[in-house]
């Protein structure tokens, strides 16, 4: 076995259905008094829930939390935490809520107790993300971590089809790039089959039934390990094209991760192949991009970029963008070969596996 380096998320994680129930006494082990509640508009209701549950230590709610956190959602959040005296954060809802927390964090320092709503997988990483005049900066700090996490099911029987399908496909995406990381270890591989299994076992039940509890369970327990994976070992190819593609062409983040990773896989396959074998195992499939392609065409999933708003005259420029910033990966990246894959994308055939 090589050498490596295993460094352990220090969050504590609350599972079940109906572990909503239990914040009270979360939020007492923190010394927490007075927390302030953040969500989305849409998810306002989740935040009076919240804020009930909470009694007299519930502070106010902010739900103004929207995607890519603008810095002028984060300074309004900032200033209504300071306003209230805040000594704590609790975010409900997805990697925006999520990420609005850690924008608090950033500054201040407070607390943040998450309780996820989606698969994105935020509140296992120390990674922020604010985004100034256009532009998304990003960055890791152990003090954005998020505490506590509380994955309640039931919270998320509400997820739209369509939104379950691409957020457990965000999701694999983390977890496939973690088993090829360059500063990968073993605890980080088992972690990550077993999120791409449990995360893609659960679509089929899901797609007969969205509110079918224990599916909903399984992607939530995969979205952790996915989650926990993206925290722990740096991302490659795939996450650095979906920052391009997200950051300079506004498209939206759980989708372009859906198209992109097949093709991203495919082009590091010749590299990488005992990490395919783990994503083709934990997928039943024979290959790893291919088992991907086929996971998200069979749920209704996107499969080209031209479908989610890309502009065909955009891909040289984000094929520049992509093999111009040196990053790990373990196949070393070439504009052409880069450019191929981003064609394929766009025009959402197979991935060239
Ligand atoms: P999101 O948080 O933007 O949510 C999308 C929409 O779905 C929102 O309107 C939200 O209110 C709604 N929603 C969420 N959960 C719901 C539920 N259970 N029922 C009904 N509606 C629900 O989407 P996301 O994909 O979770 O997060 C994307 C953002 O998170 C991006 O900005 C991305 O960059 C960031 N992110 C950051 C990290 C990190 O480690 N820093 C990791 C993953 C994602």
């Amino acid at each position: 076995m090589a050498p490596f380096v295993y460094q352990a998320t220090p969050s504590r994680v609350v599972f079940g259905p109906g572990s909503l129930e239990q914040l009270g006494e979360e939020i007492e082990r923190l010394g927490a008094r007075r927390a302030l509640v953040l969500s989305t508009p849409e998810q306002a209701e989740s935040a009076e829930r919240v804020a009930s549950l909470l009694g007299g230590r519930a502070a106010g709610i902010f739900a103004k939390a929207v995607m890519h956190v603008p810095i002028e959602t984060a300074r309004a959040a900032r200033e209504e935490a300071a306003r209230l005296g805040a000594d704590c954060a609790v975010a409900i809802g997805g990697g925006s809520t999520t990420g609005l927390g850690k924008a608090i964090a950033l500054e201040s320092a407070l607390p943040i107790l998450a309780i996820p709503t989606t698969y994105a997988g935020s509140e296992m990483t120390p990674v922020w993300g604010i985004t100034e005049a256009g532009v998304k900066k990003t960055g890791r700090d152990a003090r954005v971590l998020p505490r506590t996490v509380i994955y309640d099911p039931q919270l998320t029987l509400t997820l739209p089809y369509a939104m379950t399908v691409t957020s457990a496909l965000n999701a694999i995406a983390h977890a496939a790039e973690g088993i090829y990381a360059h500063d990968g270890n073993p605890v980080v591989a088992l972690m990550a089959e077993e999120g791409i299994r449990a995360s893609a076992a659960a679509l089929r039940p899901l797609n007969a039934d969205p509110r079918d509890l224990s599916a909903r369970s399984d992607a939530l327990y995969g979205a952790w390990l996915c989650g926990t994976v993206l925290g722990s070992v740096a991302m490659g190819l795939h996450h650095k094209l979906c920052h391009t593609l997200g950051g300079s062409f506004n498209l939206p983040h759980a989708e372009v991760h859906t198209v992109i990773l097949p093709h991203a896989l495919a082009y590091n396959a010749s590299a990488a192949s005992e990490a395919m074998a783990r994503v083709a195992r934990a997928l039943g499939g024979v290959n790893a991009a291919r088992a991907v392609f086929d996971l998200a065409k069979s749920h209704g999933a996107p499969t080209s970029l031209q479908s989610i708003g890309m502009p065909a005259d955009g891909l040289d420029r984000a094929a520049d963008l992509a093999a111009s910033t040196p990053y790990p990966n373990p196949r070393p990246l070439e504009r052409g070969a880069l450019r191929a894959l981003l064609q394929r994308a766009y025009d959402g055939v197979p991935p060239d596996a």
